[in-house]
């Protein structure tokens, strides 16, 4: 057994610098062009999102369809943290991708839903992250299993990172339902009681599958006490090459947010 980890808090990441609920991370599922990345994040930037979030290797769950664009859209992320002053950060999923994305200077990595399920590529990712000291959020795996999710966190842990955080991004299921992925927050709430301090960041854009759900499941993870968000946000969602109809544009991301009521009591 691992001991219990000691995650600093998220204060100690510099990412954020208007330290109020939520903590906000947005961009686009997928870096397309530079021009969709660049518009995008100016209009996120504008209405005061300090960090982007933007895939540059995309995980498919079928072929043939867009991959990402892979290491040539790195420079893109880094111009946006040069000329607008962002934060940038992207998926990682091996070793190589580790190491390429830390050449373009990201401020923060994740992990994919994916491959937390999977210990050899989070294994991976946590040697080749030895000695880096960087913020790593951690997708849940696809499936609702705690303990996959945890073990992730202490493979990384015993690794030397310890800017860690989590993602709550839902856990897929074979039957349709009203979200594309079952939220199931006793599952998050338990992480956090498991692991002391871990910054708790809700995925609605993954959860829901649709931006018509956005707003109420922000809501219910500010109703739960979570810390912070991460939403997909693209400049023309209709025409995003992947994840179209849960991308909303930053002016309707800017509207949920304002409507946010965010209390101070939680369960
Ligand atoms: C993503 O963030 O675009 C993504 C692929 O998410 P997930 O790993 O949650 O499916
Ligand atoms: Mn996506």
């Amino acid at each position: 057994m691992t001991k219990a980890l000691e995650i600093p808090s998220y204060s100690e990441w510099n990412l954020f610098t208007r330290q109020t609920r939520p903590l906000m991370i947005a961009g686009p599922c997928s870096a397309e062009t530079e021009e969709q990345l660049f518009k995008t994040a100016s209009l996120l930037k504008n209405n005061g999102i300090e960090v982007l979030r933007a895939g540059i290797w995309k995980p498919r769950t079928r072929p043939n369809c867009f991959e990402g664009v892979g290491v040539k859209g790195l420079p893109w992320l880094q111009n946006i943290q040069r000329e607008l002053g962002m934060k940038i950060s992207t998926e990682v999923a091996n070793a190589h991708h580790v190491e390429t994305a830390l050449k373009y200077g990201m401020d923060m990595l994740w992990i994919g839903a994916r491959s937390t399920a999977n210990p050899f590529a989070v294994q991976e990712i946590a040697d080749s992250l030895k000695g880096v000291d960087i913020p790593v959020l951690v997708k849940n795996p696809v499936n609702p299993d705690i303990e996959l999710w945890i073990g992730a966190f202490e493979r990384l842990y015993l690794c030397g990172i310890t800017k860690l955080g989590a993602i709550h991004r839902g856990f897929s299921s074979y039957n349709s339902t009203r979200y594309r992925n079952m939220p199931q927050w006793q599952i998050p709430i338990e992480l956090k009681r498991r692991i002391k301090n871990l910054p708790l960041f809700c995925d609605p854009s993954h959860i829901s599958g649709h931006r018509e759900y956005i707003q109420e499941i922000s809501q219910k993870a500010m109703d739960l006490g979570f810390d912070g968000l991460i939403i997909e946000s693209h400049v023309n969602p209709d025409c995003a090459l992947s994840d179209a109809s849960q991308q909303i544009t930053p002016d309707q991301l800017n509207q949920i947010l304002t409507h946010l009521v965010i209390r101070e009591e939680h369960p």
